[in-house]
């Protein structure tokens, strides 16, 4: 996204970094989290879940800012994103 002002601070600012996980199970294939995710970091998976439907995967992981959308737009709480610094201390892993 290109922005026609820039913050006078922007180089000093650090991007938040996140991680996604999906619980694939619990997708429904709705889509809203590949449609509203503001960096285009999720795609449609061609793997099936146990339900039948396609659920997102993550195709670009260092796009992620962390911001939680994808988290709050899925009705089915099938999608989370964390930290990226928090993940690393806890050796947790990225779920497609
Ligand atoms: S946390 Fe934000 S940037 Fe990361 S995948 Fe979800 S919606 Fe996209
Ligand atoms: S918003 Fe939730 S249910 Fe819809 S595709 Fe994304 S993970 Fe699946």
């Amino acid at each position: 996204m290109k922005y026609w002002r820039v913050p006078l601070d922007a180089a000093q600012i650090e991007v938040s970094r996140g991680i996604v996980h999906i619980i694939a199970d619990r997708c429904k294939g709705c889509g809203y989290c590949i449609v509203f995710c503001p960096r285009d970091v999720l795609e449609v998976s061609s793997q099936f879940n146990a339900k039948g439907y396609h659920p997102p995967a993550v195709k670009k992981p260092d796009e992620c800012v962390n911001c939680h959308y994808c988290e709050i737009i899925c009705p089915d709480f099938a999608i989370f994103s964390v930290e990226a610094h928090s993940a690393a201390q806890t050796g947790t892993s990225a779920q497609q």
